[in-house]
């Protein structure tokens, strides 16, 4: 019996937010499988704001833009539920490039194993997976906390900056949160433990940063760009360390990126800025996903993934990243387990 296979396929290159029209949702028949294929029963779907970027006709990007016609990107997390590959059996469950659609196809490469015994498959989308990844090294590897220091970061409710804020305490950091309204700052300080945190929409984020970080931001870990992140140049303290996660308030931007007016600061301040992409640090997964494992086994690390059922919703959830309504790891929930 063959199975029909739904999917979003990009239609257009959006113009601002995404719009449903961006996309064409359709039905086709599920090939069969070559020598060396699996084919795999997609259960979630993780939203990321990098998508948006993945839409956009880039010639500049650290990878290719999805092609018109062409099935939306998307890591997933899945069953397979056909097998020829040695590599894999059915009935196991992979982390992948599975992309917005009901089944994949994929010949193993980029596919990973993971074990619905240990934890919850939507965290292996969130900090057992790539934003847990980002956050661990962009914070370690590339901010270099020290105990004591004062590490800020914007996007703090997020898939990432939840993390990000939770390790740096792990490593006896103060941490300030930055996002958007009273209930997420209020998650921050009371249930994740944030020293402070910035409500962005209704406070002065310069002035907030002067009177939460008298000594200065040693790290800054930037998730949203923009005047966030010129506010946080202002206040840098000596030979701090400004983390350049993602920029997601230009995503949606149809003029031209608007980069950091304060920029002499880093002169000023001795001090550095660098990107970190996540993909650099999938070879070093096992240390990360042993560390942050176990501080989740011991209460140490909270995740938070906010699971959407349906395919279908996917154009309309996936803004929710946008206007803020996501309430950690975003996830569309496509099957049961
Ligand atoms: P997320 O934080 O879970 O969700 C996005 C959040 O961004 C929203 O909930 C919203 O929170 C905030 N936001 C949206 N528009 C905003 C705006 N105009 N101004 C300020 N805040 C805005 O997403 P995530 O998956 O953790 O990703 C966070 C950032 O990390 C993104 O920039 C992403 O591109 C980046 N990232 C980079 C890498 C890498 O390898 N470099 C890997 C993963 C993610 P509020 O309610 O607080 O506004």
């Amino acid at each position: 019996m063959s199975i029909t296979n739904h999917q979003f396929q990009l239609a257009s290159r959006p113009v601002g937010a995404v719009q449903r029209s961006d996309f064409h949702y359709v039905g086709e028949a599920l090939r069969a499988l070559a020598d060396g294929e699996v084919q795999i029963k997609v259960l979630h779907v993780s939203l990321d704001p990098a998508m948006r970027g993945w839409m956009n006709e880039s010639k500049e990007s650290y990878m290719p833009p999805v092609a018109i016609g062409e099935v939306m990107r998307a890591i997933g997390v899945g069953r397979v539920t056909a097998s020829a590959n040695p590599a894999f059996a059915v009935g196991q469950h992979v982390v992948g490039l599975l992309g917005v659609q009901e089944y994949a196809i994929s010949n193993g490469q980029g596919l990973n194993k993971v074990d619905p015994a240990l934890a919850p498959l939507p965290m292996y989308l969130s900090a057992l997976g790539m934003p847990g990844l980002t956050a661990y090294f962009g914070l370690l590897d590339v901010g270099q906390p020290k105990a004591g220091e004062t590490v800020v970061v914007s996007g703090a409710a997020g898939a990432v900056g939840t993390l990000v804020g939770q390790i740096a305490k792990l490593k006896g950091a103060r941490v300030v949160g930055i996002a958007g309204g009273t209930d997420k700052c209020r998650y921050l300080v009371e249930e994740l433990g944030f020293d402070a945190a910035i409500d962005y929409k209704s406070e002065d984020v310069g002035a907030a940063l002067q009177r939460l970080c008298p000594r200065g931001i040693d790290v800054f870990f930037d998730n949203v760009g923009g005047d966030m992140l010129d506010a946080a140049l202002a206040r840098l303290a000596l030979h701090a360390r400004v983390v350049i996660c993602g920029a997601i308030s230009q995503y949606n931007s149809t003029g031209p990126v608007k980069g950091p007016a304060n920029y002499l600061q880093l002169l000023v301040k001795r001090a550095t800025m660098k990107g970190i992409m996540v993909a650099d640090y999938y070879p070093r997964a096992t240390e990360a996903m042993t560390e942050m494992g176990g501080w989740i086994a011991a209460g140490k690390l909270k995740t938070r993934e906010d699971v959407v059922q349906g395919l279908e919703s996917f154009p309309e959830t996936f803004q929710r990243l946008f206007s803020g309504e996501n309430k950690g790891k975003l996830v569309l929930q496509l099957a049961a387990e």
